[in-house]
């Protein structure tokens, strides 16, 4: 049995398996680098340690040291969250040889879905459709014109390897495939080190729905509902909701028997993502799986009301799953904000240093994870993520308006957030009636709208400003209008 768990991360997450471990008295070993001495993360661990510089490669994708920690420690198992060593198979494989309990899949089974056409083919031999493409690899450029040209523009190149919005490229032209070749290839080798190219047809008008997978030990599989993630920039996520708004019963039941498939066809085990597109026609086309605890998961714990990171050390522990597919019900709504220290209007572009002070927004059904604390820094050195706000309500539009009120009271002194986007697109006609799309923020001009909204708000400032100088006039006035002598106006106002 599990009793001591080295986290490989830091950040939100970190701070978030943290949380179950203490609630079921499992020790804790945080693992930091020199720019986190002074984080959350390792005030609240039982134990931590450093392992090395601020840049990723010397510290938090360092397998040797962490495993060394672990060693040293006595930890018998590691969470690593997302981002970093979460799906390096290499990493998973290096737990196995030394009898470190890996919370998540097999080494095998990662190996697989980290490859994002093995992976396709495993679907297509399971029945489950993908999007249509490339055969298999492509082996150049002009490989890749050929099919492009027989599926017919625009296309998407893909890295197989890709990950987080990274290694993948929208184009329309021949001239534009071979550009974006170039730069597919350039930031998949950047990200982990090599490249391989798969050309898909591009599905416009498309929305992101995914589902939670969840598989034991034992060849038991359920899935834990759709959850909706449209809203985008860069095919990254920013909102994510659950329920979608064009998934009913029948739906989620008809593709949820997909994704047990799904899961079983890669032999998956633990907690994982079947992503999924979404035609305009209302098809679904599997994409990828991702082999980790996914960053939108607490929407998809608020609906079910499970602890997803005790699931996660239930199954590594070898213990069946509690429940059947038939056991579990979903429960209301639940609505996410990636709350990010970028700047809207600079492109999106990282905005980090101290944060003097920060007001957490709290109440009933909402829920915040964050590595914030009044006096903390953002980092340059890693994922522009801060917080994620969680609200949920019984019914979408109480969610909602418990999203806003939240973001309202979310206070975040000294660097620029994407809360100010978030409550433009949240207060749009489109988002309240589910008209979600993958392009969302481009089809509906959302930062033009923010602007007005900005300017907007700033008028309403003006106006209180003056409103309130007429107050202040009107009451001297009175003063002075009731006083016989400037000494008495004075003493008055003292008063
Ligand atoms: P999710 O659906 O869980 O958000 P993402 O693909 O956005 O999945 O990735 C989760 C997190 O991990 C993001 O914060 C992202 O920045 C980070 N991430 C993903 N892939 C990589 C990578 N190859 N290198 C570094 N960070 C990554
Ligand atoms: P990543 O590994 O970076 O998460 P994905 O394959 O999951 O890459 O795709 C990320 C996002 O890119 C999707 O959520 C979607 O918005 C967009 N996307 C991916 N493939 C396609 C496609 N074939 N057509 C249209 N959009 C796509
Ligand atoms: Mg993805």
């Amino acid at each position: 049995m599990i009793s001591k768990v080295l986290i490989a991360n830091r950040g939100e997450i970190a701070l978030r398996v943290i949380k179950t471990c203490k609630a079921l008295g499992i020790k804790t070993v945080a693992v930091y680098s020199d720019e986190d001495v002074h984080s959350l993360h390792v005030k609240n661990a039982t134990e931590a340690y450093h392992i090395g510089e601020a840049a990723p490669a010397k510290s938090y994708l360092n397998q040797e040291k962490i495993l060394e920690v672990m060693l040293s420690s006595g930890a018998d198992a590691v969470h690593p969250g997302y981002g970093f060593l979460s799906e390096n198979d290499d990493f998973a494989r290096l737990c196995e040889k030394n009898k470190i309990n890996f919370i998540g899949p097999s080494a095998d089974s990662m190996n697989l879905c980290g490859d994002k056409m093995r992976c396709k083919e495993a679907m297509l031999k399971a029945k489950v459709p993908t999007v249509p493409g490339s055969p298999g690899l492509v082996k150049d450029a002009d490989e890749a014109e050929k099919i492009a040209n027989e599926i017919g523009y625009p296309v998407m190149l893909k890295s197989v390897y890709g990950g987080g919005g990274r290694g993948i490229r929208i184009v329309n032209t021949d001239q534009e495939l071979q550009d974006g070749y170039e730069t597919v290839t350039a930031e998949s080798i950047a990200a982990v080190g090599k490249s391989a190219i798969i050309v898909e047809k591009f599905l416009e008008k498309t929305r992101h729905i995914e589902y939670q997978m969840c598989r034991d030990h034992h060849g038991n599989t359920v899935h834990l509902f759709e959850r909706e993630c449209s809203i985008q920039r860069r095919n990254q996520k920013l909102i994510e909701q659950t329920p979608s708004p064009v998934v009913d019963e029948a739906k989620r039941e008809e593709i949820g028997e997909l994704v047990v498939k799904a899961a079983e066809a890669v032999d998956y085990t633990n907690l994982g993502t079947a992503e999924f597109l979404r035609a305009d026609s209302g098809e679904f086309y599997f994409i990828e799986i991702n082999a980790r605890l996914q960053v939108e998961h607490p929407i998809s714990e608020m609906v079910s009301g499970l602890d997803f990171v005790k699931l996660q050390l239930d199954i590594a522990n070898g213990e069946p799953l509690p429940f059947k597919q038939s056991d579990l019900k979903m429960n209301g709504y639940a609505i996410e904000c990636r709350i990010n220290a970028e700047d809207t209007f600079l492109d999106f572009a990282p905005s980090t240093g101290p944060v003097p002070d920060v007001t957490i927004p709290s109440g009933p059904n909402v829920r915040c994870d964050t590595y914030l604390y009044p006096g903390c820094t953002v980092s340059p050195f890693y994922d522009s993520l801060m917080a994620k706000l969680v609200t949920w309500g019984r019914t979408f539009d109480e969610s909602r308006l418990r999203m806003l009120n939240a973001l309202n009271d979310f206070y975040i002194q000294g660097v620029e957030t994407s809360i100010p986007l978030y409550k433009t697109i949240l207060n749009t006609e489109e988002y309240k009636n589910g008209k979600l799309t993958t392009d969302f923020l481009k089809r509906y001009n959302i930062i033009e709208r923010l602007e007005e909204d900005i300017k907007n708000q700033r008028n309403d400032k003006q106006i209180e400003a003056v409103a309130s100088a007429v107050m202040y006039s009107e009451f001297f006035q009175s003063k002075i209008k009731s006083s016989n002598t400037t000494n008495s106006l004075w003493k008055s106002l003292m008063d």
